[in-house]
């Protein structure tokens, strides 16, 4: 199979990935989740006036002839609270006191702010006229009823859910949480904190695609590491089969102890693409397994992250239901030459940052290759070579593909 280009290997996942299947949940367990219908309003907001202030709710009427010198006098026949409800009209020449929140009551059609009126002898000193309406907040001012409050593909933050829950909403429908699972392949892999033989590495790419996925907002069950043996990477592979995505981080290249790709087919994944061209990244392999996903990601730390970023993060927003989920590039301005010498794309760790006057640039970290670990513990992005350039001077726009965190 010949090499794809980036982006026809991401629209080859755009085109197949649907939504996951829509569950109801309480909005208690719907943050982070986007939304998969239309939400109208049941109510109006707020639900009655009410005051804005703590004061006194009166006749704007009564008040045209104050003057500091010459106050007006209402007397104040009563007090409404919040989740209070005062039937009784305030008559002309009285007040209410009433605070932030209550009703206002039937004949009042202002509110005075409690500092701005003396109260004395049971009556409310009123030193200025007050506008009608001042200090009201109006029924429906906020929102209508029956206006669409969220539209589908949007995703449930703690902004969006206030909306919900102040409307007296309980219950979404919503799409399923993707659920992914992670192996990490190498005969040469150790976790940190044991001892190292001869040879072994400290396995880090777990930690990270773990990370990630935290990041994104997906559930992952880590399955750990598996050394490079055809049985052990076939029994662990079944174990994440029930995944909606699987993640099989290392041995998918054309080494001989690469026996991933030979595992997977074996089980009947379907190739969607296999290899990339890209850089750091191109043994990258997708495909698909019980209408489930899988993918085989290099074994270089910096490789699988990119290989992440450019296509599993878009991938998983749009299995929960994101309306265009697209790769999260921007534009920066480019601080320092880069340059490659193949026709593939390329993606430099680089430190992306808001000039003083906010526009975004983009330094490339001196050390470049796909397992400098440092550089990319500096980076915060990466910088886009596309396929055609071989070298971009600096002062250039470029795209940029962000971290989240
Ligand atoms: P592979 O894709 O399995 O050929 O691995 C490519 C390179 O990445 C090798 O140098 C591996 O030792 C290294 N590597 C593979 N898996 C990991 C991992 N989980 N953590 C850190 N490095 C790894
Ligand atoms: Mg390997």
């Amino acid at each position: 199979m010949t090499m794809i280009s980036v982006d026809e290997a991401w629209a080859k996942i755009h085109a197949m990935a649907g939504p996951l299947p829509v569950e109801r949940r309480r909005l208690e367990e719907a943050a982070g989740l986007v939304l998969a219908d239309q939400v109208r309003a049941p109510m109006d907001l707020p639900p009655f006036d009410n005051s804005a202030m703590d004061g006194y709710a009166l006749r704007a009427a009564n008040a045209n002839e104050a003057r500091a010198e010459n106050p007006v006098r209402l007397t104040v026949t009563g007090e409404v609270a919040a989740g209070g409800w005062q039937e009784t009209p305030v008559a002309p020449g009285t007040a209410v006191k009433i605070m932030t929140g209550a009703a206002l009551p039937p004949g009042a059609d202002a509110v005075l702010m409690l500092e701005d009126g003396r109260l004395r002898n049971g009556c409310v000193e009123v030193r200025a006229p007050v506008p009608v309406g001042q200090h009201i907040r109006r029924r429906g001012e906020d929102v209508r009823h029956d206006e669409v409050l969220l539209e589908p593909g949007l995703r449930l933050s703690a902004q969006r859910l206030g909306l919900l829950a102040n409307s007296g909403i309980a219950e979404v429908l919503v799409y399923r949480q993707a659920q992914v699972s992670l192996v990490a392949t190498g005969s040469e892999l150790v976790a940190p904190g044991a001892p190292l033989a001869p040879g072994q590495i400290y396995d880090s790419n777990r930690i990270v695609l773990r990370t990630l996925l935290q990041e994104t907002g997906s559930r992952c069950e880590d399955l750990g590491v598996v050394p490079d043996e055809p049985s052990e990477i076939a029994e662990r592979i079944r174990a994440g089969l029930s995944a909606d995505l699987l993640l099989i981080s290392g041995g998918v290249s054309v080494g001989a102890h690469d026996h991933v790709k030979h595992v997977l087919g074996a089980f009947g994944m379907e190739t969607v693409f296999w290899r990339v061209a890209m850089k750091p990244g191109k043994p990258l392999l997708c495909g698909r397994l019980n209408d489930r996903w899988v993918f085989g990601l290099p074994g270089n730390p910096i490789s699988c992250v990119v290989g992440f970023l450019v296509f599993i993060e878009p991938l998983i927003r749009r299995l929960e239901g994101e309306r265009d989920a697209q790769p999260r590039y921007a534009r920066a301005l480019l601080k320092s030459v880069v340059s490659k010498k193949d026709g593939r794309r390329h993606f430099m760790t680089a430190q992306v940052a808001p000039s003083p006057d906010g526009r975004l640039e983009a330094t490339p970290t001196e050390k470049q290759g796909s397992a400098m670990m440092q550089a990319l513990a500096q980076a915060n992005a990466f910088v886009v070579v596309p396929e055609g350039r071989q070298e971009i001077p600096a002062g250039e726009q470029v795209d940029v593909l962000r971290f989240r965190a």
